[in-house]
């Protein structure tokens, strides 16, 4: 047996029933394993692969919390700590009833070589709890907050562990949970991330994740001999990230022709005008649905994704497995000849295979969204050296990351000979950093 199957063979007994750390782990170790044959020896001996899939630390604690009708509450709250091999750890906090400890392992696991394709010294981590923030009020996600941060400050630190924000964890919770680790240990140090401008948050961290999409689509296309000037594109979601990847993306010259939420999707044939997007969406907080109303020659789609429709570029923006086998399929027969993941895992494993097969360009979330977290980093470096750069700077380092992190992907992947295959590409580099700095420190 192969050092990869036997250390993937005894993971999945030591952890049985954590199904999605085990699915995330044997996709990224089984991708891997050319990097790992071809130093096997020296990595047998050290241990490396039992030590990379396995957790520095897990710290799990309660949250007790008092609702405003005075009811108490107990919530689970954790932090994996899972690899600080090349910089502290760094990963957000999510808060949703689905978060258990195999979710945040999964989530944390990822992050690890997410974290080391950037660049910058950032190791992986994870954490957060089950508490659900939807329909509590304002007072009630503040004692929340608070009371986390209350155990959680013991183990985080500007040069130890610096968690930001994730799904249910927002602007509006960051700035809680850092007033309370503020005011329980006296600092005033970047020890979050995705902060407010008024205290330490970074120009261009809204823009990034979507920007950044779009900065590593276009060297990704440039690369292969097309261009992102006049390709039509379709995006998913409206959030976040779908709305600055729209703006990238018409900055560059390509039409944008949809947009969705979880109810259906909008096409626009003349390209998506954002402005109208961003005020049903920021101002109103309405459904993507209304945009038709403003732009009468645009379609609503009630249920449906848009991947039927026809394009040159797909960038899914929205959550985790939102393009199947069939989409997949549908897309390459419909012309598709690119697609990059804004999203975190937006396309499934017969997804995957699609793309693969039919030789498209396809760029991973794990490398593709990377932005997000490489400028969270770049406000890590601004809140050190008690400086706020201007958008224009950091967008401008946003860009060279990504174009970086393309090269980097591009490169593994030729040494190892599987040419235009990303997955493999971006696990590889992501891992050779990584594996190369536990190396160097020795059996810890
Ligand atoms: P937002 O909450 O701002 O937006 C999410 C969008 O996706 C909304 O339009 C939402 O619609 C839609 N959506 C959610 N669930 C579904 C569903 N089941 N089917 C169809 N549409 C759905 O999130 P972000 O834009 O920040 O994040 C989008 C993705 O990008 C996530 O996977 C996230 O993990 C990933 N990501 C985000 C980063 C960031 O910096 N923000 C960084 C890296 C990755 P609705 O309003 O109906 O819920």
């Amino acid at each position: 047996m192969s050092y990869v199957d036997e250390v993937f063979e005894a993971l999945k007994k030591k952890h049985a029933g954590e199904d999605e750390f085990l699915e995330a782990a044997e996709r990224v170790i089984e991708t891997i394993k050319p990097a790992v044959e071809a130093n096997e020896e020296a990595y047998r001996k050290a241990a490396l692969l039992e030590r990379l899939v396995e957790p520095e630390r897990i710290i799990t604690f309660r949250v007790p919390w008092t609702d405003d009708s005075g009811k108490n509450h107990v919530n689970l709250g954790y932090r994996v700590q899972f690899n600080s091999a090349i910089g502290p750890y760094k990963g957000g906090l999510r808060f949703h009833p689905s978060v258990n400890q195999s979710i945040l392992k999964f989530l944390g696991f990822e992050q690890i070589f997410k974290n080391s394709l950037t660049g910058l010294p950032i190791g992986g981590g994870k954490g957060g709890s089950d508490f659900d923030p939807k329909g509590k009020s304002d007072a009630e996600v503040m004692r929340f907050c608070q009371s986390f941060m209350t155990e959680l400050f013991k183990y985080i630190g500007a040069d130890e562990d610096v968690p930001a924000g994730d799904i249910g964890v927002g602007g509006r919770e960051v700035g809680y949970m850092y007033g309370q680790y503020k005011r329980i240990t006296g600092l005033y140090e970047g020890v979050l991330t995705g902060k407010g401008l008024s205290f330490g948050g970074s120009l261009a961290r809204p823009e990034a994740t979507g920007y950044g999409l779009v900065y590593i689509t276009d060297e990704m296309v440039r690369n292969a001999g097309k261009s992102l000037k006049d390709a039509t594109v379709v995006i998913s979601g409206s959030g976040n990230v779908a709305q600055y990847a729209t703006q990238k993306a018409e900055q560059l010259g390509a039409k944008v022709v949809t947009l969705s939420d979880s109810n259906g999707y909008i096409y626009d044939p003349d390209g998506i005008k954002l402005d109208v997007v961003f005020e049903i969406k920021n101002v109103k907080r309405g459904r993507i649905k209304e945009y038709v109303e403003k732009v009468p020659t645009a379609k609503y789609f009630e249920g449906e994704r848009p991947w039927g429709v026809k394009c040159d570029i797909a960038l899914p923006c929205a959550t985790q497995n939102e393009i199947n086998g069939e989409d997949a399929k549908k897309l390459i027969e419909n012309g598709c000849w690119a697609v990059a993941e804004g999203a975190n895992m937006p396309s499934d494993a017969d997804a995957i295979d699609a793309y693969l097969k039919a030789k498209i360009l396809y760029m991973p979330g794990k490398a593709a969204n990377a932005g997000g977290v490489a400028t969270s980093a770049l406000e890590m470096s601004q809140n050190s050296e008690r400086l706020s750069w201007t958008f224009e700077e950091v967008d401008g380092k946003l860009k060279d990351i990504m174009v970086g992190i393309y090269h980097k992907v591009a490169e593994a992947a030729k040494k190892y000979s599987y040419e235009t295959d990303f997955v493999t590409g971006a696990n590889i580099a992501g891992f050779e950093k990584v594996a190369d700095a536990m190396m160097a420190q020795g059996m810890v």
